[in-house]
């Protein structure tokens, strides 16, 4: 499989695997990995299984060049040997490149909280298969002797663009509840079908992803919202009601109402995607603030949601001046404003003249965006005016107007505060 072979990641997970194997233990490519390269995609990261000991893993390859990242669970990190990784006295920075993730073969203990195992033990290869969520992510690959080991039937449902949990999925959800948004969540990204016994035992199971923390839920639901399978997603929430858990707020018309808006937008980012939703709902701005609060939000991206919300109508006004349009344009929100309010424009047959003008103006580099303005407060005082609260106004006022093209200099705008009885 070419895409295990091509990347520096790639070989350097090989290279570990060469090692483990020197000394004699077992080791191969695991999970994520081997489902996206048997599916053609390059992976993301690379993680090795090996029945190699945590204690024996750091000995092959150093204290120094190992990480304890999950010691008890048998997570190894492992770093590139120091003559690859550039040396590590060199003051120059090398681009920086994860550690491989080594994890021992397991077998994970009874689950009492419904999100880890209460004890895990060392086992063999296919009880580390057997503890794995879906067939799809059970596999793993050896690449020096390309064999594929399947135990799960992972590779059939490969073929068939299945989500099917390994063994019995009441009790792999009675488990971990993660693992209801996952299969949500690979149905979308991947584009496959959840099987219907693995769908019914997510509604089954549904009211008890609020065991989930916010952080976890919004990882999951990030990968969701940018995922081409969006609206499946949606609907598999709706369909097995686990919408309650992760957005009660939303309701199957603004879902319904939103997939029209969202084949119109361009740029879909999780900011843009979520906007959208919000715009749909019969309150934006609750949905935001609850969206916040159940998923754990950065302020980053509450910030762009709401300006997306509140300001894409400003671009929708026919005519509007350009002094209302480009304050948004050289926000730092502007790229998510933009396409938000291109896509609701699409679908709702508004009128794009002034998305198109805005446009045009962008692209024309004669005249710039961002002016340096004609007047500051500086300049204001040395025309002997006190400063005081109406500064800003008037500021603002002559902003508007060198925008619009109303004023030209500095000594129009001057002119213009004496003319309209401003009192210095
Ligand atoms: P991606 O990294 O693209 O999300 P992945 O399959 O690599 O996909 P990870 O979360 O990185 O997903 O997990 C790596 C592997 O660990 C998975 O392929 C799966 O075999 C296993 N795994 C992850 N989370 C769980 C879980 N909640 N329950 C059981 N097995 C899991
Ligand atoms: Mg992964």
């Amino acid at each position: 499989m070419k895409e295990l072979r091509d990347s520096e990641r790639s070989r350097e997970a090989r290279r570990i695997i060469g090692c483990l194997r020197d000394a004699g233990f077992e080791a191969v490519m695991a999970g994520g990995c081997v489902r996206d390269a048997l599916l053609g995609r390059v992976p993301k990261d690379f993680d090795v299984a090996t029945d190699a000991t945590p204690a024996s893993i750091r000995e092959i390859f150093g204290h120094r060049r190992t990480l304890a990242f999950g010691e008890s669970f048998g997570v190894i990190g492992v770093l590139r040997p120091k003559s690859v990784a550039g040396g590590e006295s060199r003051a120059r920075p090398k681009a920086k490149i994860e550690p491989t993730e080594v994890a021992t073969f397991r077998s994970d203990g009874s689950y009492s909280d419904g999100r880890r195992p209460d004890t895990v033990r060392f086992g063999d290869m296919r009880e580390d298969a057997e503890r794995r969520d879906f067939t799809i992510n059970g596999m793993f690959y050896d690449p020096l002797d390309d064999v594929l080991h399947d135990f799960v039937g992972g590779c059939s449902d490969i073929h068939d663009k299945r989500i099917r949990t390994i063994g019995e999925a009441d009790r792999r959800f009675d488990e971990d509840k993660l693992r209801m948004l996952r299969a949500i969540r690979f149905a979308a990204t991947l584009d496959f079908e959840i099987a219907s016994e693995t769908l019914h035992s997510i509604s089954e199971h549904a009211a008890s992803l609020s065991l989930v923390s916010g952080e976890r839920i919004g990882a999951e639901m990030r990968r969701v919202f940018v995922a081409d399978g969006v609206l499946s997603a949606l609907h598999n929430f709706l369909k097995t009601g686990l919408f309650e858990s992760t957005l009660p707020f939303l309701r199957r018309p603004a879902v319904e109402r939103f997939a029209g808006y969202w084949r119109q937008l361009e740029y879909r980012t999780f900011e843009t995607v979520a906007a959208l939703l919000a715009i749909n709902h019969s309150s934006p701005e609750v949905f935001v603030k609850e969206m916040n609060r159940m998923m754990k939000l950065s302020s980053e991206e509450v910030r762009r949601m709401r300006a997306a919300v509140e300001r894409h109508s400003e671009l929708l006004v026919e005519g509007a001046p350009w002094s209302t349009i480009q304050p948004i344009v050289v926000s730092r929100d502007a790229e998510f404003v933009l396409p938000v309010a291109a896509a609701v424009g699409r679908t709702e047959g508004r009128g794009l003249s002034t998305l198109e003008n805005t446009a045009k103006r962008l692209r024309d580099s004669a005249t710039p965006v961002d002016p340096a303005p004609l007047l500051t407060g500086d300049d204001l005082r040395m025309a002997g005016y006190s400063p005081g609260p109406n500064f800003r106004e008037w500021l603002n006022e002559i902003r508007a107007m060198q925008l619009d093209e109303g004023l030209h200099s500095k000594d129009e705008a001057l002119e213009w505060i004496e003319n309209n009885g401003f009192q210095s």
